[in-house]
């Protein structure tokens, strides 16, 4: 007989110790003591819910709130439609379709030369099954 009894265990034990992870993360998230002064307010920063890399600046909690909510809704959108029909920015490339080897002039991405590129009909295809 093969000890499968301690496998079964194992694993039970990592998903209730991930599990556990979770839950303190959700409910009471870390926190680094810190001693900085906020960049925009100079306010004292005792705690941080990161580690303060130091090359950025660090700000209050208010400040940080603040910060998110002065920001401009850009997903909303003032303009009334065609949104869907904006160009897309489009990459100069000099590739043949890896399918079909069509020239391809244009990509909605830039290429990382470790995958395959297809045109936009092979794409398509491929997209479509
Ligand atoms: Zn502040
Ligand atoms: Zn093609």
């Amino acid at each position: 007989m093969f000890p499968t009894r301690s496998f079964i265990y194992f694993p039970n034990n990592i998903l209730e110790y991930i599990r556990n992870n979770i839950m303190a993360f959700g409910s009471d998230r870390q926190m680094y003591d810190v001693d900085l002064t906020c960049a925009k307010c100079g306010a004292h920063i005792s705690q941080l819910p990161f580690q303060p890399s130091g090359d950025r600046p660090v700000y209050c909690s208010d400040c940080n709130r603040a910060f998110r909510k002065d920001r401009p809704a850009t997903d909303r959108g003032g303009r009334s439609g065609g949104f869907s029909n904006a160009p897309r920015q489009m990459y100069s490339v000099n590739l043949s379709c890896a399918s079909c080897n069509q020239q391809i002039t244009e990509l909605p991405f830039q290429p990382t030369g470790d995958k395959p590129v297809y045109c936009r009909d092979c794409m398509q295809a491929r997209r479509n099954g």
